[in-house]
């Protein structure tokens, strides 16, 4: 039921109520009004009568008293009839009397025993009469008319009762016409008392129910309700008000959703509640950026996919997985973790990844859209029938097989509704992935220098192309180290070439052990050393040039006879992107800080700046 109808039902209802009480209050007091009333007639009557009797007795004209009596009956509307009866102390001094003065019921016995009146009311449906009997009992007074003086009885001693039938009927219908005019009244009065609440109540009733409707579709997301009312002052202001409101929700929730959408793929987050998508949407980003940032700093290629699989445990509950690396060249998958012992995937497909139904069409396989989808996994002995494998593409050698499992057949659409959402995280992992699949292959690589181990500069050549076009997609960032060691000539030509590479060696050590995984180390020249810090910003690189600047210092070597020998290193430093756009500027760069910290004394570390390569002071 609507406000606007409850309120005009509690009001009717009240004013209804209200109406019965007073009916209820005026009917009982009418009645009983109307009984007092008749009674004080009876008695008035009575005492008519009485002096009436008196006065034909002292005039001696008893024998006309019928007369009388039918005059007063006959005269007064009310009195249906009215006789008198004579007491037995009376009928021994007088005689019986007329016949109508003989007792006629109960009532004249009783009265005229104990000379006490009675009233007795008879009511009907279609009448009210009151019989009212008052017994004459003979007092001592000091009026003409002295009853003792002509009876022969005691004081109190009844003489006689009068009987009279009041038909108050007419009394009752005046109180029934009464409470008429008071229902009519009321009547009158609830009805213009709704109207005037209808005509009043109804625009802001109107108002309240379209708020009403308006927030509903604000919490399905939806902006648009425009809020119209007649009612001014208060109410207008607030249509007018929720009207802007709703208006600048609708923009600002609009833009948000829109700039959110850029960051998460469609399907990732259903419903059409933009409030709800776009806390949604800011968690899940947040989650992925923590989850990028953590796996950014990772070393290994290895901790990356403990991670991945750690998500896919814990954030989507997943209980049966297996996570494939694919070696596109070679047509290879290898197993990187599965929480089934053996995997539920053929072992034979690792030799021939062209098998693996999801990494051929690239299209996730879902077993539930068609029956035996997979035949290698239909080949499978394991109850785990229920799955959805996913390939994900990390570069032109390397792929990602997602295989997901389950007992149960209905889990597979729960499954099917987290993947959107996985795969953002496989996309968060892509480029780190990437990046450290191009580092191990680095580090298979024969371009390393077999003195120190470190990369040789062929390396640098083949494969810095490589590097910076994936840094330069990721928006990573390189530090370029140069290091050249002071007055090398002299060690050669000192102590000989074996001690020169004992140097060398020595170098080599050192700037592996100074470094991070995902650094590189090149052996550049002679004993010229190019060393590439990855995402390490200016105070970093700072720290590992003054390590190695200060620890190398501190290398005391043995060159026989009992003699030592310390050297000092010269460092020069670049940045990519910042100083040069390509890392072969950079080393350009980081080689001109170097050629100015040769010239300017050595045995210190000089960081580039741009006026460096205006000068005369480049090489
Ligand atoms: P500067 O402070 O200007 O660098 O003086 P420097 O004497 O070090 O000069 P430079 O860098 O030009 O000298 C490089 C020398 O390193 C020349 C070469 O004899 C020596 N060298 C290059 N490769 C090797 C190597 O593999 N073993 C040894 N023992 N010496 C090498
Ligand atoms: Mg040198
Ligand atoms: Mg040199």
């Amino acid at each position: 039921m609507q406000t606007k109808q409850k309120l005009l039902l509690i009001v009717t209802i009240m004013l209804l109520l209200l109406t019965g009480a007073t009916i209820i209050n005026v009917g009982l007091n009418f009645r009983n009004y109307s009984i007092i009333n008749a009674k004080e007639k009876a008695k008035m009557v009575a005492a008519v009568v009485k002096d009436g009797l008196t006065a034909h007795m002292v005039n001696g004209i008893m024998d006309k008293r019928q007369y009388f009596l039918d005059q007063i009956s006959t005269n007064n509307e009310y009195i249906k009839s009215l006789w008198i009866v004579r007491s037995q102390n009376v009928i021994k001094q007088y005689g019986k009397g007329f016949h109508s003065e003989t007792v006629r019921d109960a009532i004249d016995k009783k009265v005229l025993s104990n000379g006490k009146a009675i009233n007795q009311i008879d009511e009907t449906a279609d009448k009210t009469m009151l019989r009212v009997t008052i017994p004459y009992n003979a007092i001592i007074t000091n009026n003409s008319a002295k009853c003792l003086e002509c009876h022969n009885v005691n004081a109190g001693d009844t003489l006689g009762a009068i009987s009279m039938e009041l038909n108050i009927s007419g009394m009752r219908s005046n109180g029934i016409f009464a409470i008429t005019k008071i229902i009519s009244l009321n009547l009158i009065f609830i009805l213009i008392v709704l109207y005037l609440i209808n005509r009043y109540i109804t625009p802001y009733m109107k108002l309240f129910s379209n708020i009403q409707t308006g927030i509903k579709k604000a919490y399905s997301g939806d902006f648009t309700h425009e809020f119209e009312t007649t009612v001014g002052g208060e109410g207008g202001d607030i249509a007018l008000q929720m009207n802007e409101l709703f208006k600048k929700m609708q923009s600002t929730f609009g833009d948000i959703k829109y700039n959110l959408a850029t960051f998460i793929p469609q399907g990732t987050v259903s419903g059409n509640d933009p409030l709800y998508e776009a806390k949604t949407i800011i968690k899940e980003l947040s989650d992925i950026y923590k989850f990028k940032k953590t796996i950014e700093l990772d070393d290994s290629k290895e901790l990356v996919y403990t991670r991945i699989v750690a998500v896919l445990k814990n954030k989507y509950n997943l209980k049966h997985l297996s996570l494939y690396e694919i070696d596109t060249r070679k047509n290879r998958r290898n197993l990187i973790f599965s929480s089934e012992e053996p995997a539920i995937c053929h072992k034979e497909i690792d030799n021939d990844a062209g098998l693996c139904r999801a990494y051929r069409t690239q299209t996730d396989i879902i077993s539930t859209d068609f029956d035996k989808l997979c035949q290698n996994c239909d080949l499978c002995d394991t109850n785990h029938k229920n799955y959805i494998c996913i390939p994900f593409t990390i570069n032109d050698d390397n792929a990602l097989i997602l295989s997901l499992s389950t007992e149960n057949k209905a889990d597979i659409n729960s499954i099917n509704a987290k993947i959107p959402s996985i795969r953002n995280y496989l996309e968060a992992a892509k480029p780190v992935i990437e990046s450290k699949l191009l580092m191990s292959q680095l580090r298979d690589t024969s371009l390393r220098d077999g003195m120190t181990g470190l990369y040789n500069r062929r390396f640098l050549e083949e494969f810095i192309d490589q590097v910076m076009q994936q840094a330069t997609r990721d928006k990573q960032t390189y530090s370029v180290m140069m290091l050249d060691v002071d007055f090398f000539k002299m060690v050669n030509d000192t102590y000989g070439h074996d001690v020169g590479d004992k140097v060398i060696v020595a170098i080599g050590e050192l700037l592996r052990s100074s470094i991070r995984e995902s650094d590189l180390a090149i052996r550049y020249g002679g004993e010229e050393f190019v060393i590439l810090l990855h995402n390490t910003d200016k105070e970093g690189t700072q720290l590992v040039a003054k390590k190695i600047h200060e620890s190398f210092a501190q290398l005391v070597f043995d060159v026989g006879n009992g003699e030592t020998l310390s050297k000092t290193l010269s460092i020069g430093i670049a940045n990519f992107p910042t100083d040069g756009d390509t890392i072969w500027k950079a080393i350009k760069f980081a080689d001109t800080a170097l050629y100015v910290a040769k010239t300017t004394g050595r045995d210190k570390i000089v960081n580039y700046k741009p006026e460096m390569s205006e000068g005369g002071e480049l090489r």
